[in-house]
């Protein structure tokens, strides 16, 4: 069975584990005897930031982290065990910025992977190399080695511009607003994200690049010639959109032989953890399964879905689309296990 997945970072990295643990995989990390199977990941870039001369891809390393046991499973995010020392320097420098903690060991991937990527390889390269130390039993795939960067339009208070001065400021060009006290600015995903926390309403939610940009080497061959396709439960706009962006990514899912099959991020309306809402909104799309599976769609019409797996005791009605209701809650690999094998199930195979 060879399993294609669309994700994003924590939503994605759990949903991954289930598939591995679905085709197998043993809680102690060992993989099952003779597997024939291969699970392929395509994989957001466009939260991917440089910091301190460092490329920083947070949803390949939540991934990455993840899959070898290696995450911080109560943060939510970077190492296990992880220390701050350099971090904290950085902060008594007053470096640029001071909202994004890098745990130490964290740092050695960033270093590792942003020689190779000065020295010429691209970013799928250097993860497939990376990959060698952790071996994740996934392989790892960029959606693209172009850079794509989601950028997020919101008006913040003007008085952050002064605060930045000093530390290199936000991207794009910032307007004083008409009271003199927010300006209009486009600020990368993760200031927006990390540092605002999204508190800040977002105009627009822009993936730039993506127009541009081409699907990494593997990810339209692993679309193709996969026997499932899913999207994970991986936040619609700033994860799945973003990698559907890329152009050629959703042609191959709207054309590949094998089913696909999409999970919802959403129980009870709400996102487990993040602001799925928020960049929902962003879209003119509905914080509800409904409107998340319908966002996506139906292949047989224009969409992406033959399938949809909604919460236990939720309903959707989404033309054209086979849909289902299960627990949904990524607890543990066996939990996550059981959405997998009830994405089989509802495409028969
Ligand atoms: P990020 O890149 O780290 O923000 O992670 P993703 O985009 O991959 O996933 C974020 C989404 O995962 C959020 O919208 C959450 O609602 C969703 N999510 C997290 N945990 C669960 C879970 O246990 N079940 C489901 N159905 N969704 C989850
Ligand atoms: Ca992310």
């Amino acid at each position: 069975m060879r399993i294609a997945v669309l994700a994003g970072g924590v939503g994605g990295a759990r949903f991954l584990a289930g598939v591995k643990a679905h085709l197998g995989w043993q809680p102690d990390g060992s993989a099952p005897a003779d597997s024939p199977d291969e699970i392929i990941a395509i994989v957001n870039t466009a939260d991917d930031i440089r910091l301190h001369g460092l490329q920083i891809c947070p949803d390949l390393d939540s991934c990455l982290y993840t899959l070898s046991g290696q995450a911080d499973t109560e943060r939510g995010w970077g190492r296990a065990g992880e220390t701050w020392t350099v971090s904290r320097e950085l902060a008594d420098y007053g470096a640029e910025a001071p909202w994004f903690s890098l745990g130490d060991k964290d740092i050695a991937t960033h270093l590792v992977r942003t020689r190779m990527l000065d020295a010429g390889y691209p970013l799928s390269a250097v993860m497939a190399a990376i990959g060698e130390r952790w071996q994740p039993g996934v392989r790892l795939l960029p959606m693209s080695d172009d850079r794509v960067e989601t950028h997020v339009v919101v008006d913040r208070p003007a008085a952050d511009r002064a605060q930045d001065g000093a530390q290199g400021g936000a991207q794009g060009g910032a307007q004083a607003g008409a009271d003199g006290d927010t300006e209009r600015v486009a600020l990368h995903f993760q200031e927006w994200w990390v540092r605002y926390r999204a508190g800040l309403t977002p105009h627009a939610i822009t993936p730039v690049g993506a127009d541009v940009a081409t699907p990494a080497p593997g990810v339209l061959e692993a679309i193709r010639d996969a026997d499932l396709v899913l999207i994970a439960p991986s936040n619609p706009v700033v994860s799945i959109g973003t990698i559907l962006a890329v152009p050629g990514i959703r042609e191959a899912i709207r054309s590949t032989a094998a089913p696909v099959v999409g999970v919802s991020p959403l129980i009870d309306d709400k996102p487990i953890r993040g602001h799925a809402d928020i960049c929902l909104a962003a879209i003119g799309v509905e914080a509800t399964a409904q409107a998340v599976g319908r966002h996506y769609g139906a292949r047989s019409v224009d969409g992406l879905l033959d399938g949809y797996l909604v919460a236990e005791g939720e309903s959707a009605d989404v033309p054209g689309v086979l849909v289902a209701d299960i627990p949904l809650l990524m607890t543990d690999p066996g939990a996550t296990a059981a959405m997998v094998a009830a994405c089989r199930r509802l495409v028969g195979i």
